[in-house]
């Protein structure tokens, strides 16, 4: 069975690390009741990697040494990492989260 989640998030926030950038779905969790400022959010899903030339989606490819290999099939735009893209996803996912946490701290 296939499940599809569609847009229903509450927001869509575009975001750059490891030299790519990255289109981030989450779900608001505490808003500032008097400004409406965003204070914490669950981030739901992160898709990416995407080139930061021309934002088409990074062809992953492993490679000896234990290595990934990102391409960018259009401009040819090159990084090697030594984490794969889920890894990379769950990385991007604590970072979003944790800079609303810093804002908070800082409010
Ligand atoms: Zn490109």
């Amino acid at each position: 069975m296939v499940i599809s989640i569609g847009n229903n998030y509450d927001l869509e926030a575009k975001a750059e690390g490891y030299g790519f950038k990255w289109k981030v779905h989450a779900d608001i969790k505490r808003k500032n009741p008097l400004t409406n400022e965003i204070l914490d959010i669950n981030v739901g899903m992160v898709d990416g990697p995407y080139c930061k030339n021309d934002y088409r989606k990074m062809k992953e490819s492993r490679t000896y040494f234990g290595r990934y290999k990102y391409k960018c099939p259009k401009c040819g735009y090159k990084r090697t990492l030594l984490k794969n893209c889920w890894t990379l996803e769950c990385e991007i996912e604590d970072d979003i989260e944790a800079k609303y946490r810093w804002t908070e701290a800082n409010s």
